[in-house]
């Protein structure tokens, strides 16, 4: 036989807190609390294995249920010392679902259930008090018929309304005995109106239909799409929960409330909550009422006139801390718990881990820590890498007040203000005079760069989260909304539209990259805080870490903030960032339009300077920590110039014509270019660019290593190789020229030249390319483009309906495609080890910010993940929960 039903209350209990799988998070720990002695209303949970058979079967139920559940009642009404349906003394219950994991969209809770025509004058006799009766079986009435019936709330309410009307009342409690009973008349004439059939009055009837209501919600579309949004299977199933009633609105010895263990807030270690005197359950949530608080302090703080708890039923405020002290105690972590009183007793109703902010969470894991509740290890575990985001970026002041303008893709977050420019080269100028500016674009592009780079905050109106500002955003810690499609960009009237509302150049707007917010005119933020707990825990998870964490940069600037963060190198320096500035761009225009090698060699030259410049500070800012350097890895054609000025321009420099420049561009545009002209390839076929890099890396490291004393570590990574030729033959570009150097210098520093792995053929021969290659950085983003054969720019239109169908679980281009492109990493891994052992193997590109990525990396045994500035103590925290887990 199995047990369907489990009974709680009286100090015991059938369930235990380990049986959430079972009886749902709630039943799991009514059952606790009922074990622990605590006192809950008795009850009885159904178990999820009761969801999962009766979807199996057709939506019925299995027939020895009706019986345990019977006998389950029967206990209840044992222990509660009253009875179901009974006209003297009615049991009343409520009939609440209850998930594995707390659950929106299930069915919301029936209370008052078992009220009908006779029991209502039981429970008058029982509380003494006819208008409370009353009240009770209407909202019992209104209650079900919405939730089981499916009759809709307002059919209620507008005969309330007209009762109130008719009396010339303003408030529900104006109301008396003898006119709830009017009501309760109508709304049963509404139900016969609305379903054709009078209310049941049957409390089993009644008993049965929530119970079938709540397994019925399990399927409502409301909860399968919560369930596809995290995660959670359908056949989990849900629980349902029926407990005896306990009522906090019988007078003022009556009280409901909510309270946490601790600040949810701030994590302070103070009680914490709200509640009413003679209210009934959601009343405190409903904000119906002014919920007061439970503590003085709490009260002070708030400014609130009205009384504390601890003041106004001090024996029960003190029973209340005992359970609170009990429950934090044998839960170890902060709890949020309900709990009404009834004439001057005690009964909690939930409890379940809180659910708190981010500064919250690192606050209350340290103090555990602190006070023996928990294990510094245990307090690593706790807090969610991906919520440190929140904490990194300066963010909007809460208390500030905002005019939303609209909202798109919440794309990189932080909050900015700033003046609109619709150009990059605005931008720059404008920043130049030390002007905060806001770039809007319909879309950037990497021509954009450097206005990107200075602008404090990027507005796109189309583009997803992968889109080029999106992607560049992340990486730059800019914040970024993408996408927000109601604005109208016109970069030559230079004016940003929405509705009505037409913004200039110089307006100032603010963004919301963590929501996606648009506000008109500057809302003030708060910078992050890298100091306290957050410094502690992460002291606590660096200690636990194997994997090293580095940062993707290419400027001084994002080095610093990573090496502020806690990078411990740079796992991907993109040279041709380094490219795009407008003093640069026109050198490389004279390089790529050379049409042989002394005309590319002379232009090389002249690009030279800036780059040694850039290493040099680059290496400067490191001190010392690896510097994982990629050469020049995008097709030519992306640095040509685009408008008839730009032409002109480089014309003029390169002394050709016009037409010149534009036979040459034409000739280099290619139809897929991701697949084209570019990485390695480019090294293969105009060595003396990678010679030109290599000796500017050379250059500055020598310079860098005489000047600090400190000699920098550049690891020189030759991009998109699929053969061990392409690699030798670019290998030794490198060596040669670092060897000249060297000589040149008297002085040589200590280097290594490796290899991106991003191509599958990379990754399937790893073993001859790891032969003369000393390290392999996993380029996951070209590996997952050109393993799944998928465009990260295209991918974007359909992207949404692969995950809808299920065919992705998570976008592959932010986290790792384990099963696949994963398995090529490690084939890469393991071939590359066979061949060198102590082959230094990383992974660059998103994935090595993602949390469950990072899992994957620890497993196979990376020795660094890199990411950009801003995800680096999500990486540290994520690497050192995967060591830990992992047993390492
Ligand atoms: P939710 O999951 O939305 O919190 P609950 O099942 O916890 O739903 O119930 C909603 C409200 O009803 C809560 O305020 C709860 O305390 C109250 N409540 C539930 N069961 C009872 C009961 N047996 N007696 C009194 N109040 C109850
Ligand atoms: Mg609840
Ligand atoms: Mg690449």
């Amino acid at each position: 036989m199995t047990k369907w039903v489990y009974g709680f209350g009286n100090g015991m209990a059938e369930g235990r807190a380990d049986m959430k799988n079972l009886l749902g998070g709630k039943g799991a720990n009514l059952a606790e609390m009922s074990n622990l002695g605590i006192n809950v209303p008795a009850g009885f949970t159904i178990t999820t294995e009761v969801c999962t058979w009766y979807y199996e079967n057709g939506r019925s139920y299995p027939d020895d249920l009706k019986g345990q559940v019977l006998a389950a009642l029967a206990e209840v009404e044992a222990l509660m010392n009253m009875t179901f349906g009974d006209g003297q003394n009615p049991l009343l219950v409520s009939v609440r679902s209850g998930a594995r994991a707390s659950m929106p969209g299930m069915m919301d809770t029936v209370l008052n259930l078992g009220l009908n025509d006779t029991t209502v004058q039981g429970l008058m006799e029982r509380s003494g008090d006819a208008r409370f009766a009353y009240d009770s079986y209407r909202r019992f009435i209104q209650m079900y018929s919405n939730v089981v019936l499916g009759i809709e709330s307002w059919n209620f309410e507008e005969i309330l309304d007209e009762v109130k009307d008719d009396r010339g009342y303003s408030l529900d409690t104006e109301l008396t005995a003898e006119d709830w009973k009017g009501v309760v008349a109508r709304y049963k004439e509404v139900v016969i109106r609305e379903q054709g059939k009078p209310f049941p009055e049957d409390p089993h009837e009644q008993l049965w239909g929530a119970i079938g209501a709540v397994f019925g919600s399990w399927m409502n579309q409301r909860a399968i799409t919560y369930r596809r949004l995290n995660n959670i299977p359908a056949d989990w199933g849900t629980a349902v929960n029926v407990q005896a009633m306990v009522f906090g609105n019988m007078g003022d010895d009556c009280a409901t409330g909510v309270c946490f263990s601790r600040d949810p807030s701030t994590g302070e270690n103070v009680f914490y909550g709200e509640y009413l005197v003679n209210a009934q359950g959601e009343d405190v949530v409903a904000g119906i009422r002014t919920p007061q608080q439970i503590t003085i302090a709490g009260k002070e703080k708030n400014h609130s006139t009205l009384p504390a708890m601890e003041e106004v039923m001090p024996a029960l405020y003190q029973d209340l801390v005992r359970v609170r002290d009990i429950l934090e105690n044998h839960y170890r972590d902060m709890q949020d718990m309900e709990f009404t009183i009834q004439g001057g007793k005690l009964w909690m109703l939930q409890t379940r881990n809180g659910k708190r902010t981010t500064a919250a969470a690192l606050r209350i894991a340290v103090e555990m820590a602190g006070e023996g509740l928990i294990t510094r290890d245990e307090a690593v575990m706790r807090v969610e890498p991906e919520s440190l985001d929140q904490l990194l970026h300066p963010s909007l002041d809460p208390a500030a007040e905002r005019i939303v303008l609209s909202r798109g893709l919440p794309a990189s977050p932080g909050a900015a203000s700033g003046r609109i420019v619709f150009t990059a080269g605005v931008a720059e100028d404008w920043a130049r005079n030390g002007e905060k500016v806001i770039l809007c674009r319909t879309e950037t592009s990497p021509e954009d760069i450097g206005g990107m780079h200075v602008a404090q905050g990027i507005l796109t109106t189309r583009g997803g989260m992968t889109s080029h500002a999106a992607v560049v955003a992340r990486g730059m810690g800019t914040p970024c909304v993408a996408g927000a499609g109601e604005f109208q960009v016109d970069e030559h009237a230079k004016t940003l539209k929405i509705r009505d509302v037409v913004l200039h150049e110089g307006d100032i707007i603010t963004l919301d990259g963590a929501t996606g917010q648009v506000m008109q005119g500057s809302v003030p933020t708060i910078q992050p805080e890298l100091t306290g707990d957050f410094a502690t825990l992460m002291g606590w998870a660096d200690e636990r870490r194997t994997m090293m964490v580095r940062a993707n940069a290419e400027t001084p600037d994002d080095a610093s903030a990573a090496r502020r963060f806690g990078a411990q190198g740079i796992g991907l320096c993109r040279t041709e960032h380094m490219f795009f500035d407008p003093r640069r761009i026109i050198a490389m225009r004279r390089m790529i339009l050379a049409d042989d090698e002394a005309g590319r060699r002379e232009a090389l030259d002249s690009l030279l300077p800036y780059q040694r410049k850039d290493f040099i500070d680059l290496f400067t800012v490191m001190h010392g920590l690896p510097v994982t350097i990629r050469l020049l890895d995008p097709p030519l054609h992306e640095f040509l110039p685009h408008t008839e000025g730009e032409i002109a321009e480089v014309a003029q420099v390169a002394g050709v014509s016009g037409k010149d420049v534009r036979e040459r561009t034409q000739k280099l545009v290619e139809s897929n270019p991701m697949l084209g002209h570019r990485g390695c390839r480019l090294g293969v076929s105009y060595p003396e660019i990678y010679e030109m890099q290599a000796r500017a890396i050379f250059e500055a490291a020598v310079e860098v290593a005489r000047e600090t004393g400190v000699a920098p570590l550049p690891e020189v990574m030759i991009p998109l190789v699929s053969t061990p030729r392409e690699f030798e033959l670019m290998k030794d570009v490198v060596d040669r020229t670092a060897k000249a150097v060297f000589e040149e210098a008297g002085l040589a520093v200590e280097y290594m030249v490796g290899t991106m792995i991003e191509l599958p053929r990379a990754a399937l021969r790893a073993g001859d390319i790891a032969a003369s290659a000393a390290f392999f950085s996993f380029g996951t983003n070209d590996l997952t483009q050109t393993t799944l054969g998928l465009s990260r720019d295209d991918a974007g239109s359909f992207l949404q309906t692969y995950q809808d169908k299920g065919i992705f679980a998570r976008d592959p281009f932010a986290s790792l495609d384990v099963d696949g492109v994963g398995e090529l990493v490690q084939i890469g891994v393991e071939r590359g080890r066979a061949t060198r052992p102590d082959i230094k193997l990383g992974i660059c590109g998103e994935h090595g910010g993602d949390p469950a990525s990072i899992r994957f990396c620890q497993k196979i045994g990376l020795s660094y993940v890199s990411c950009s500035p801003y995800r680096v103590p999500i990486a540290r925290l994520a690497a050192a929960q995967a060591a830990l887990q992992s047993g390492a």
